[in-house]
């Protein structure tokens, strides 16, 4: 567990690492290839296993990796299969051991519901976070489908302290929600102004939690610069719609006085 970048918590956490959606506009794929790799394995290969899911290859870890530089230094291995899914499992524990309360983004190097992620593996976290339960977890997807079904068959927790995301450019988009379920949007990057959808989206604005918005960010040639004015149709909704909305530090400029950042729990903590 570390202390996060991402402004809308305050720690990532990531049980599974590595996803197949391919967007462009990844982060955590630049992250992943450059740290990835390892050439230290201090149980064995044996102890791992790659395997075949409808033709996806995933990795499962029982323990960590190292890598030794050009120095001779050695250093954990965070992402030792690079962006290919793996599961982590020895990183299980870690927010048991974290004692005082966070915020945590779970996966933030991952997608925990893609298709290809096994059920198991879901399972285990969901069991991880409930063995921590001084914590927040925030759950992030680009495939919201796989709540839906998980909660058709019942295994979705309601915890109170669990909060699903659903993560999109747009607002165009199917939204879930399950009775109980604490849900958010994620909006980033805003590719477009939030008016096209209107009407859509304040149906769905209106059942969602939190509303997270950002810009793209990296130095894309094709990279959307939002005008203001999408966010401020956006801030107003949500404000009519009494929906926290959390704005990211990539919009800190465009919004001059108009930036704000609310948490559906009152505060950061
Ligand atoms: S869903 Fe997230 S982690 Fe997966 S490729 Fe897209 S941006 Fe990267």
């Amino acid at each position: 567990m570390k202390k996060t970048k991402i402004d809308w918590a305050d720690s990532s956490w990531n049980p599974v690492s590595g996803c197949l959606h391919g967007c462009e506009y990844c982060y955590a794929r630049g992250i992943a290839n450059r740290f990835g790799g390892y050439n230290i394995d201090p149980v064995g290969e044996s102890t791992f296993i790659c395997e075949k899911i409808d033709g996806t290859k995933v990795a499962m870890l029982t323990h960590q990796l190292s890598k030794i530089d050009k120095s001779g230094n050695v250093h954990v291995a965070p992402y030792p299969y690079r962006f290919m899914p793996t599961f982590h499992q020895y990183r299980l524990g870690e927010p048991a051991k974290w004692t005082t309360p966070r915020t945590i983004f779970v996966c933030s190097m991952a997608d925990l519901f893609g298709d290809w992620v096994p059920y198991e593996w879901i399972q285990k976290v969901f069991e991880a976070c409930k063995a921590a339960p001084q914590h927040r977890y925030l759950f992030l997807t680009k495939n919201p489908d796989r709540y839906i079904n998980l909660a058709k068959q019942g295994l979705l927790p309601m915890e109170e302290n669990f909060w699903y995301g659903s993560s999109t450019p747009t607002m165009d988009y199917k939204f879930f929600w399950c009775t109980g379920a604490n849900t958010f949007v994620s909006i980033e990057p805003i590719l477009e102004p939030f008016t096209d959808l209107l009407d859509d989206s304040i149906a769905a604005v209106k059942r969602c939690g939190w509303i997270i918005v950002g810009a793209e960010t990296g130095n894309r040639k094709e990279k959307v610069i939002p005008k203001k004015s999408w966010i401020m149709e956006l801030k107003k909704t949500a404000a009519e719609c009494g929906v926290p909305i959390f704005m990211k530090e990539s919009l800190r400029e465009i919004m001059g006085d108009d930036f704000i950042r609310q948490y559906p729990w009152g505060d950061r903590t």
